[in-house]
C-alpha cells in the first residue's frame, strides 16, 4: 500500500499548509496561524452579537415608546417601517391560545397584521439575570 500524504498529514486551519510534526490533534502550523484564526473567529462572533443586540435594542425602543404613549398595540407594517425586526426576541412562550414574545421586560403578542397586548413585565427573569 502506498503512503498517502493527504490522509496521513493534517492541514493548518489557517494557511492550509501540512502540519508534519507535533501531536495528531494539532490544528495549526504555528502560533501566528492559531492567533490569526482565533482573532478572525472572535471578530465574526462580535459582529454577529452586536447585530443581534442592535436589533433587540431597536425592538425595545419601539415597544417602550408605544407603552409610554399609552398604546398597547400597533399595526405590524408600521412597526416594521420603524425598524422593528420580529425575528429577534429575548424569549417566547407558547400557550394553548397564543405565543407570548418578550423583549427584555416588555411582552407582546403577534399576529400577521399586528403587535398587541404589549405590556411591561414588573420583574422579568431576563431582566433579573442582567442585573445580577
Ligand atoms: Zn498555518
Amino acid at each position: 500500500m502506498q503512503y498517502n500524504e493527504e490522509i496521513d498529514s493534517v492541514k493548518c486551519l489557517e494557511c492550509g499548509n501540512n502540519i508534519k510534526y507535533g501531536r495528531s490533534d494539532k490544528k495549526f502550523c504555528c502560533e501566528g496561524c492559531k492567533n490569526k484564526f482565533n482573532n478572525r473567529r472572535k471578530s465574526v462572533m462580535i459582529r454577529l452579537q452586536s447585530r443581534v443586540i442592535h436589533s433587540l435594542d431597536k425592538n425595545y425602543q419601539i415597544l417602550d415608546k408605544l407603552l409610554r404613549s399609552g398604546a398597547d398595540s400597533v399595526m405590524l407594517p408600521d412597526a416594521l417601517q420603524w425598524g422593528f425586526n420580529p425575528e429577534y426576541m429575548t424569549s417566547c412562550t407558547r400557550s394553548r391560545m397564543r405565543t407570548i414574545y418578550r423583549c427584555y421586560d416588555i411582552k407582546y403578542c403577534k399576529s400577521d397584521t399586528r403587535l398587541f397586548n404589549i405590556s411591561r413585565i414588573p420583574s422579568a427573569p431576563v431582566a433579573d439575570k442582567r442585573s445580577q
